[in-house]
């Protein structure tokens, strides 16, 4: 019954329809809390207290965004991403992984999987919300437009509008975070960009996060790119840049 109230509210706060989450955690009392503060915010949530069974259903009803505990029994929190990744209906499925603090590896090993975005366990629900919400806008946001501007750099394309990235006509498959990435790189070509800045224009972070973050994402990328990869430049000491140089002519 209150529920239902909060979620009416929230229709009417939004006026979209409310994203689906699926929750991947074990522990039920995390799941519970999980699942209370998201259906309080309006979403659409559904938990799950293993790998397999996620997997099953995100084949059956695509959701908007999973949160991903790391340790589950079975099929581990890895073991579940790296299977979303690998599969191109949902390589580019945003994922957040709940990880325990100070597991730095556990992180880090997430993000080089492919992961958007980390929460460590125990968070507050403000901060859940929050990181839940950056992913989506970043997510939903360039969907929703028509159309937009083509960014260029080199052999690298990206069409704003179609969402979409080619290197030398080839589509490639990005994640929503390497998109935006990508284009945060692109808009300001040529000009270096901290990882601060890029933890803010990408991630929308609360400033508390991790600039490894920003590398493990940058190698990610560089590898999707291919030869063109090496056009996003390392500034040792400040952060990256895309080269502002044009392609070398190709026979
Ligand atoms: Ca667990």
């Amino acid at each position: 019954m209150q529920r239902s109230v909060l979620r009416a509210e929230a229709d009417r706060r939004t006026e979209e329809v409310p994203a689906h989450i699926l929750v991947v955690e074990d522990e039920n009392d995390i799941a519970a809390l999980v699942a209370y503060h998201l259906m309080r915010d309006g979403y659409r949530v559904r938990t799950l207290a293993a790998g397999r069974p996620a997997l099953d259903q995100v084949r059956r009803e695509r959701p908007d965004l999973i949160l991903l505990d790391l340790m589950l029994p079975g099929l581990s929190g890895f073991d579940v991403l790296a299977d979303l990744r690998g599969r191109p209906e949902t390589a580019d499925l945003p994922v957040v992984i709940l990880t325990a603090r100070g597991n730095e590896e556990d992180r880090i090993r997430g993000l080089e999987l492919g992961a958007d975005d980390y929460i460590t366990k125990p968070f507050s629900p403000k901060e859940l919300l929050l990181r839940v919400k950056a992913v989506l806008r970043r997510t939903r946001a360039p969907a929703a437009r028509g159309s937009g501007p083509i960014l260029r750099g080199g052999p690298v394309t990206v069409d704003i509008g179609a969402v979409q990235v080619t290197v030398d006509g080839e589509e490639i498959e990005l994640t929503p975070t390497e998109y935006k990435l990508l284009v945060a790189l692109l808009e300001r070509r040529g000009r270096v960009q901290d990882r601060g800045r890029l933890l803010e224009t990408v991630w929308e972070a609360p400033g508390d996060m991790e600039t490894r973050t920003v590398d493990m994402h940058i190698r990610r990328l560089r590898s999707k790119l291919g030869q063109a990869g090496s056009r996003i430049e390392t500034v040792r000491g400040f952060g990256y840049r895309f080269s502002a140089e044009e392609a070398s002519p190709r026979s």
